[in-house]
């Protein structure tokens, strides 16, 4: 078998991740345009932008039309800051004593004590109160969202705090025939109208996340919360591109004979002589463990399988009598065009998704940052 050439730019150092800042804006505006005039987005960048670096992908998201930022944490919000990123930003997990440092962010309120807390605050926030509204992962209880809606009307009649936004998360929003979240809707629009009742006046109203935002019409919400479909995460085949490609090369090559085992407790033994290739990144690198055996990685256009136990730093892939070298570029994955596996693959072969396989990666692997087909 021949083998493909290899690319015009091999990994620099032992491995890296090669992010296409131009396929980030492209996932951006496929689903802008996909959603109703007006709605603004929300980029999720949490997690490091699911590993893909906050700072650039937020850049790149804003280039492309996001008005808004959204992460899970307070020193995520304030990386985005000392960036000198200047869009509006939302947290939704944080502890009372961050307060003090979150001058400039917008917080999620799901409760009477955490409004007690804000008002009582120095500085005035800007709030945006999440309703449960069937995820039960967070937000106000249904019955007890007229008290938190009433309580914050007061406190920003105070002047201790502003009400922005009025928001809820779907717990189905990949479900395509959108029953759950419809559900869900309803809830919101009827807490949004308690909510008006009491005084308040959110200038936002969001619910959809990245599938939600195709499968549900929700035209009384002005925005959507957009973190894996950044990320090339299709969960509804959007026709999004993943922007990350998991870049390594060989580091040594040795044939071993028919009855030699590989790796820890040899649970890979050779049926026939063979080449073996050594690659060197493993599960602190994010290649889950129990892929031996299971994961192939692509080697000059062929797919190699990973024989026996991934190490922490390093994993041994069966190159047969292929010809590979020291040097030889690994693609462990990326969006598939040239054959290699993608992050969905690897999330298979790991039973997760591809989301956790992203966040996985460890931090010793470099990005490097391009535009378009330039790796
Ligand atoms: C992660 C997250 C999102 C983004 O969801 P995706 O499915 O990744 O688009 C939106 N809102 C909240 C609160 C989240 O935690």
């Amino acid at each position: 078998m021949n083998l493909a050439p290899a690319p015009a730019r091999p990994c620099v150092g032992l491995a890296e991740t090669v992010i296409d800042l131009s396929a980030v804006r492209d996932n951006v505006k496929t689903l802008a345009k996909r959603i109703r005039p007006g709605t603004e987005v929300m980029a999720i960048v949490k997690a490091d932008a699911f590993n893909h670096g906050a700072v650039q992908v937020a850049t790149a998201a804003i280039e492309a039309g996001a008005t808004w930022l959204g992460v899970a944490r307070a020193d995520e919000a304030l990386q985005l800051r000392a960036a000198g990123i200047t869009e509006p930003i939302m947290i939704w997990l944080y502890d009372a004593s961050e307060l003090l440092l979150l001058t400039d962010i917008d917080v999620s309120v799901s409760t009477v004590a955490e409004l007690q807390q804000i008002a009582s605050a120095p500085n005035v926030h800007n709030v945006h109160l999440k309703l449960d509204t069937g995820m039960h992962r967070g937000g106000s209880a249904p019955d007890q969202w007229i008290e938190l809606t009433r309580t914050a009307a007061h406190y920003e009649s105070l002047g201790a705090l502003k009400v922005r936004g009025i928001w809820s998360h779907l717990s189905h929003g990949d479900e395509l025939d959108g029953s759950h979240s419809k559900k869900q809707h309803q809830l919101l629009r009827t807490g949004v109208a308690l909510a008006r009742r009491a005084g308040l006046d959110p200038e936002y109203v969001h619910l959809a996340n990245s599938s939600g935002a195709l499968t549900l019409d929700a035209p009384d919400c002005n925005m959507v919360r957009i973190g894996a479909g950044v990320f090339g995460i299709d969960e509804v085949d959007a026709g999004l591109r993943q922007p990350m490609q998991f870049v390594t090369k060989v580091i040594q090559v040795r044939r071993i004979k028919a009855g030699e085992g590989v790796s820890y407790g040899h649970d890979f033994i050779a049926e026939r002589d063979t080449t073996v290739a050594l690659v060197p990144v493993g599960y602190a690198d994010g290649i889950p463990r129990n892929t031996g055996g299971r994961a192939s990685v692509l080697v000059r256009g062929v797919l190699m399988p990973i024989i026996g136990r991934v190490t922490m730093d390093q994993f041994v892939i069966d190159a047969g009598d292929l010809a590979v070298e020291p040097g030889t570029p690994v693609i462990v994955f990326g969006n598939g065009d040239s054959g290699e596996p993608t992050a969905d693959d690897w999330a298979r072969w790991a039973g997760t998704i591809p989301h956790e396989i992203y966040c996985g990666l460890g931090n010793r692997v470099p990005r490097r940052y391009v535009e378009g087909a330039q790796r």
